[in-house]
């Protein structure tokens, strides 16, 4: 689900205390506080657009390209960083929700059973990364990924609740550097997987135009080929050894030449896909924590799932490899990890079935699947 840049950017202006006001041709009338307008080099009053390059619309251009939105980050910079926020939670129901998690945590391998609940203050980190995934065509987005601190279950929040946040106190931005840096490892796992998802019909577009384009490779240089074959198997007994000679070299040259041009169709099509962070805002906010112990043969795990007052459900079962919650989950032997179907399989040389979180190749075979076409 990818968010379009106006929404971004009236979201992170009107979390700086601006009023935005979006007009029907798409642009954005904008009224910042002072502080705001000096930091972005902008007017206080300012209507923004986004339209591509050529097209001439009064104000200031705000696209991916623009220097606008290089400032934005300025938001952040230094002391800025982080953002620090508050949201007043109204809570369910506790009955309600506690009957929702036994119906609906979908464990394969293993089983569970709710513990306790308490009401606790946690922290959501939201993060807006920026994506550009570059082949013969560049895409360009904003993705932003809500991750819960405390058990780092991540989604792509809709983000209704951005007009609701006050500003936090600089306390609640102290967050201890490790603890930091987990949270933004998942949440960047996550915006990749979420990047590369948004992006499917661009990658299998990519995918048909090189199985296209190879085709049309092997055709061109097969013919090529058969048609040297015979003058060779043709002339072979009428012409000189030397002249016999020179057409084994052009087929060797063909082949070559062949093996270059799939080298360059590769490389044509190979997708890179870059991630930057744009913002990120730390959100606090009280809650249900929902205590499940999970059972695996003999072992238990604790584990703490939260219902999630920003985005009003429950949060998901994170999987502890990739961070993008597919269900139904299993549970490793060894350290009970929660794994998603995608990232539990079976490894492709030996069949070993093994969790990514406890080991990054197979512990059996040593083969790393990640390198495997
Ligand atoms: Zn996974
Ligand atoms: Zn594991
Ligand atoms: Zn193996």
């Amino acid at each position: 689900m990818q968010r379009i840049l106006p929404e971004v950017i009236t979201a992170l202006l009107e979390y700086h205390g601006a009023v935005v006001e979006k007009r029907e041709d798409n642009s954005l009338e904008v009224i910042c506080p002072p502080e705001i307008s000096r930091i972005l080099g902008i007017p206080e009053y300012a209507p923004l657009y986004f339209s591509q390059k050529g097209e001439f619309q009064e104000g200031i251009c705000a696209s991916y390209d623009s220097d606008f939105f290089n400032t934005i980050e300025n938001l952040f910079a230094g002391k800025r960083k982080i953002c620090s926020a508050t949201y007043v939670s109204s809570l369910p129901n506790t009955e309600k929700i506690s009957r929702v998690i036994t119906e609906n945590v979908p464990l394969n391998n293993a089983t569970f059973r709710l513990t306790k609940n308490e009401v606790k203050n946690i922290s959501y980190l939201l993060c807006y990364f920026k994506y550009t995934a570059l082949s013969d065509e560049k895409h360009e987005g904003i993705l932003p990924v809500l991750i819960n601190e405390m058990n780092l279950s991540t989604v792509i929040p809709s983000e209704d609740f951005i007009a609701n946040l006050k500003e936090g106190d600089e306390q609640d931005k102290k967050i201890e550097k490790d603890a930091l840096n987990k949270v933004i490892r998942a949440a960047y796992a996550f915006g990749f997987s979420a990047a590369r998802e948004t992006l499917q019909d661009f990658i299998k577009s990519l995918e048909r135009r090189l199985n296209r384009d190879s085709k049309k490779i092997h055709e061109y240089y097969e013919t090529l080929k058969d048609e040297t074959h015979k003058i060779i198997e043709k002339h072979e007994k009428t012409i000189k050894d030397g002249n016999v000679n020179k057409f084994f070299q052009k087929l060797a040259a063909i082949e070559t030449e062949q093996k270059w041009k799939i080298h360059d169709l590769l490389a044509k099509y190979a997708l890179s896909l870059k991630m930057e962070p744009v913002s990120l805002i730390r959100i606090k906010t009280e809650t249900i924590l929902f205590w499940i112990e999970i059972k695996r043969r003999i072992s238990s795990r604790v584990f703490p799932l939260a219902y999630n007052p920003l985005i009003k459900q429950l949060d998901s079962l994170p999987c502890e490899v990739c961070f993008n919650p597919h269900p139904p989950y299993f549970i490793c032997d060894d350290k009970l990890h929660i794994v998603c179907s995608h990232c539990f399989v079976d490894c492709p040389r030996c069949g070993k079935k093994f969790c990514q979180a406890c080991y990054p190749v197979c512990p059996k075979c040593n083969c790393d699947r990640r390198r495997l076409p």
